[in-house]
């Protein structure tokens, strides 16, 4: 079997339902497996649903929910066999419109604002499924919380593998034995309890994954709006080229540092079965896109020692400084216990003989972090800051190679660099309004200008 993982704009509108339904039927032959992301934007207008409430206008909350069924609606009026799924959306709506009325003015919690979140997802698969069957493509709608059960760490919550892979075989198996086309949800999951959780925005990849490595498939592709994994975000640099292929490891690199095309988990459970990820364009499905394998022969790009650039916006540096952190063992543990602590993550690390400096996406738990760490030197943070991530193989071999970053990098400032133990990225700090331009830059240098 395969997984078919259809995101957004995979689902945006008819036109696009029409495509993956050529996809699809194109692979009956592999007995493919889909999972859905929510049709484009929907999630964004789910949680902006939960602003409406905070606010407490009900008229606002009413209107703003009323147009993403009739978007729904609209998708689903130009595909034949998706009427039903209306109906649900319909019902599914009105449950969630009197229970977001009931919290008016107040701001939702966390298990909420999941429950909430997860509904773009319930909807499209309802859509997809009709539209598969009413294409003559016999599909089954299949519910994916109770299989992807995890723990209540609402907003990023962890699936329990073992769990996850019994579930899926009893549940999802005979669907395909029967011949079926299963439609399931990415992104969602439930607790042991059954309380909806979500895995994290973008985690309509990772679920691709966790489900094609349960069920042992042949591959994982993941349908998008780009070519496959780029040189850099093709919004940003438009002559941005395509890898033909890319090694597990580069793929997770590239996503942490804030390549959005893959979710940053969506090769961990694929590492030991050794199954390829094929990352593909829904608009163009005649090309090849990118194979993510162990054996992938990895081709240079041109004459270039780097395969691609990354970034990531919304960070922060927290910056620690203790003059007797010099030759004091220990000191380094006790900080990092502050981090595991309060759960925070830390992405780029770069020591010096007296001070450190970390960087950290999540602001929401800062504050607690930075009032531990004071206890340990001097700590002061910076904001507004973007990290920028080169990566190639065997960086670390190329001679010459950071001071023609660095100069490609000029006039933006670099505050602070890493390299990482895998010798396969380097990663640096810039104020976030100089990433573009910085990411261009290196593009320029590394790759030619188009
Ligand atoms: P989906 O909705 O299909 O999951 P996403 O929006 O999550 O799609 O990811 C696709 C987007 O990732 C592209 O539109 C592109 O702008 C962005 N992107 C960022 N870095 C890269 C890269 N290195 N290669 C390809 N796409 C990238
Ligand atoms: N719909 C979810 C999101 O927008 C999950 C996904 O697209 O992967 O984050
Ligand atoms: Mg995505």
């Amino acid at each position: 079997m395969i997984v078919c993982k259809f995101g957004g704009t995979s689902v945006a509108d008819a036109a696009a339902v029409r495509r993956l339904i050529g996809i699809v039927a194109e692979r009956r032959g592999e007995r493919p497996l889909v999972v859905v992301s929510a049709l484009a934007g929907v999630t964004d207008g789910l949680l902006g649903l939960a602003t409406a409430v905070y606010a407490g206008g009900g008229a606002a909350l009413d209107s703003a929910l009323e147009a993403l069924v009739r978007r729904h609606e609209s998708v689903a009026g130009e595909l034949p066999g998706a009427g039903p799924a209306v109906e649900t959306v319909r019902a599914d709506a009105e449950s969630l419109r009197s229970s977001l009325s009931a919290a008016l003015g107040r701001r939702l919690r966390s298990a909420e604002i999941d429950d909430l979140a997860g509904h773009g997802e319930l909807w499209s698969s309802r859509l997809v499924a009709g539209a598969l069957g009413g294409a003559g493509v016999l599909s089954a709608w299949a519910d994916i919380r109770p299989i992807m059960v995890t723990d209540d760490r609402f907003g990023r919550a962890t699936p329990y593998v073992q769990v996850l892979n019994t579930r899926a075989r009893e549940c999802l198996g005979p669907l395909l034995e029967d011949g079926l086309v299963p439609v399931t949800q990415g992104f969602i999951g439930a607790t042991p309890d059954g309380v909806p959780t979500t895995l994290g925005r973008g985690g309509s990849d990772f679920t691709a994954a966790l489900i094609g490595a349960a069920l042992g498939a042949g591959r994982v592709e993941i349908w998008t709006d780009v070519n496959g994994l780029m040189t850099a975000d093709p919004r940003i640099v438009p002559a941005a080229r395509t890898l033909a292929a890319a090694s597990y490891e580069e793929a997770a690199e590239l996503a942490t540092f804030g390549a959005k095309v893959l979710h940053p988990a969506t090769a961990m459970p694929l590492v030991r079965a050794g199954i390829p990820i094929v990352v593909l364009n829904s608009t163009r499905p005649d090309l090849p896109g990118t194979t993510i394998e162990p054996s992938a022969e990895l081709e240079r790009m041109g004459d270039s020692p780097i395969r691609s650039i990354s970034w990531k916006r919304g960070i922060t540096v927290i910056n620690v400084r203790a003059p007797r952190m010099l030759g004091a063992y220990g000191f380094l543990r006790a900080m990092f216990e502050v981090f595991e602590r309060h759960e925070v993550v830390v992405d780029v690390l770069a020591s010096g003989e007296i001070s450190v400096s970390l960087t950290v996406e999540d602001r929401a738990r800062l504050e607690p972090v930075v009032r531990e760490l004071t206890e340990l030197g001097e700590v002061w943070t910076d904001d507004a800051r973007a990290i920028v991530s080169v990566v190639g193989i065997g960086l670390r071999g190329t001679p010459g190679l950071a001071s023609r970053i660095f100069r490609a990098v000029q006039p933006a400032n670099v505050e602070v660099i890493s390299q990482g133990a895998s010798a396969i990225n380097m990663t640096f700090v810039v104020r976030e309004e100089d990433g573009p331009g910085v990411v261009r830059r290196l593009h320029d240098e590394f790759f030619g200008a188009g």
